[in-house]
């Protein structure tokens, strides 16, 4: 048992400057745990040790690599109820939501590639009768993973899997407020048996450990997903070693009512897409783009559907929406709301602290709505997460096209009609990574995800994954004696 102790070159230790960090509930302000707070000397010591594991991981048969990855899945299966309660206690999801989502989907993603990555393969050409040509995919080294909290023992395994698979070692820092899972995932790697170094899990703040990992000769990648402008200052930083960075970042992402749609099914979605784990998706609509012949109906219809959302203890499963992670997050979707209101939007429904005994001590923000009618607003362009969402009324397809694409960021839209061939014509003209029609928020593993212009540039999930984790090394084999060059007739004569 780690007792929440970093995970560094198989063993279980605290910072090496004794320093703690608290992680707090947001639900109810009490203590969680006490934990190492790191800083460079750790991150040394952690790259150290992936360093010294990656010859010998690099080495290992892929068979023997996806099995131990097969027993984490397993390990963190059997340990399902600890895992959901430690996730909604670290970062306020709901249980309901932890227990559907999280614990499923941390594992399935190491199941996923498990699956994937023997079947991982180079390309060979006959370029010329002399010639036999080929590529052989290497993984890269030592990768440094820096991961959000809203999911995040999930972002955890999304990197963790494709980076073990593919014979990377790994120098993980989870979020600092909800980092306590993904600890977990160190003791559970200890147990099944990976080999020690191989993972290294560090915990302290994204100023510092975070920035030592992105600056570290030993890190041959950063697999960052985060805010766009953390993203930044991390691209900033990579930029001085030439060191790739991938990225998955903010969003702000546009839902998109038609005229013609199935309007109950689109108030569903909307509600579900805009305040799921309080609207702290990367992908959830928070931009409503409403044609006017349906406008009030599915105004109306949204309101009513959002004041059914109940709130209070997270660990009671009727419970559906939490707080917000931490109390500058709900400080801030709230400065968004009254700066919109001044900005001359008409507040629909919220925009008051809740105050039951259930959530006065915590970082509620109750679901808030807002009709907008100015599209350059920070509120309509300004990444909250938080439940709070502007609706604006439309008339045309092409004025929608232009609301959607007019964002910094592009990572996921969907439109709502029952012409499918509207539909495809609309999505054909979105620069985002991710477009639904009559769906939001769903997605497989099997699909890549990832955004466009701010929202980064990275594919996570589907057979593209392998490819943020491996290099194509390029090998030339000449089948003749002598070389074949340009000069060869002069050089010979
Ligand atoms: P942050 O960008 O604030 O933090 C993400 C991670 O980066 C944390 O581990 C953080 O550490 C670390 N970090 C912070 N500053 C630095 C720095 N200067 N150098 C290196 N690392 C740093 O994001 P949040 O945790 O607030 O997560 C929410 C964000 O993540 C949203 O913008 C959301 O859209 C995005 N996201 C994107 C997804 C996608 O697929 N596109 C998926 C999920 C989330 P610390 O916690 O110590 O500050």
């Amino acid at each position: 048992m780690s007792g929440f102790r970093m995970y560094i070159d198989g063993k279980f230790v605290d910072a090496v400057h004794g320093k703690t960090m608290d992680v707090i509930n947001p639900a109810n302000g009490k203590l969680v745990a006490t934990i190492p707070c790191a800083d460079e000397a750790d991150v040394d010591l952690a790259v150290e040790a992936a360093l010294k594991a990656f010859p010998g991981w690099r080495a290992t048969y892929v068979g023997d690599r996806v099995d131990l990855i097969m027993k984490l899945a397993a390990k963190m299966r059997e340990h399902a109820d600890e895992l959901a309660v430690l996730e909604t206690s670290q970062y306020g999801g709901p249980i309901s939501k932890t227990r559907a989502f999280d614990v499923n989907a941390a594992p399935g993603n190491l199941e996923y590639v498990a699956g994937i990555a023997r079947g991982l393969t180079g390309h060979t050409i006959s370029a010329n009768p002399h010639a036999r040509v080929m590529t052989i995919r290497e993984p890269l080294g030592v990768i440094g993973c820096i991961t959000p909290w809203n999911f995040p023992m999930t972002t955890a395994t999304s990197k963790l899997a494709p980076a073990l698979a593919t014979g990377n070692t790994v120098v993980l820092k989870p979020a600092s407020c909800a980092p306590l899972t993904v600890m977990k995932i160190g003791e559970y790697a200890r147990e099944v048996g990976f080999p020690d170094g191989v993972i290294n899990i560090v915990t302290g703040p994204g100023g510092t450990v975070g920035e030592a990992i992105v600056k570290h000769p030993g890190i041959d990648k950063i697999n960052f997903t985060g805010d766009s402008k953390v993203g930044k200052r991390i691209m900033e930083l990579a930029s001085q070693y030439v060191k790739p960075v991938a990225s998955e970042l903010g969003g702000k992402n546009a839902f998109v009512v038609m005229d013609d749609c199935a309007v109950d099914g689109a108030v569903e979605a909307g509600v579900y897409g805009a305040f799921f784990n309080s609207g702290q998706n990367c992908g959830s609509p928070s931009r409503f783009y409403v044609q006017e012949g349906i406008y009030d109906e599915f105004v109306e219809k949204f309101i009513a559907k959002a004041k059914t959302i109940t709130m209070g203890d997270t660990m009671d499963p009727a419970t559906m929406m939490g707080p917000l992670a931490y109390p500058a997050c709900r400080d801030n979707a709230e400065k968004f709301v009254a700066q919109a209101v001044e900005d001359g939007c008409k507040l629909l429904l919220g925009g008051e602290r809740p105050n039951t005994p259930d959530t006065r001590d915590g970082c509620f923000v109750a679901p808030t709505v807002l009709e907008v009618y100015d599209n350059r607003i920070p509120f309509m362009q300004e990444e909250i997460f938080a439940p709070v969402v502007g609706i604006y009324k439309f008339r045309t397809f092409d004025e929608a096209v232009e609301l959607v694409n007019d964002s910094r960021y592009g990572l996921c839209a969907s439109v709502w009609t029952m012409d499918y061939r509207k539909g495809m014509l609309f999505i054909d003209r979105l620069k985002v990574g991710t477009s639904w029609i009559n769906q939001h928020l769903e997605i497989v593993t099997e699909t890549p995800w990832g955004g466009r212009k701010e929202s980064g540039w990275t594919k996570e999930n589907s057979l593209l994954v392998l490819d943020e984790y491996t290099w194509h090394k390029h090998i030339w084999i000449n089948m003749d004696e002598e070389p074949h060059t340009f000069w060869e007739n002069y050089l010979k004569a």
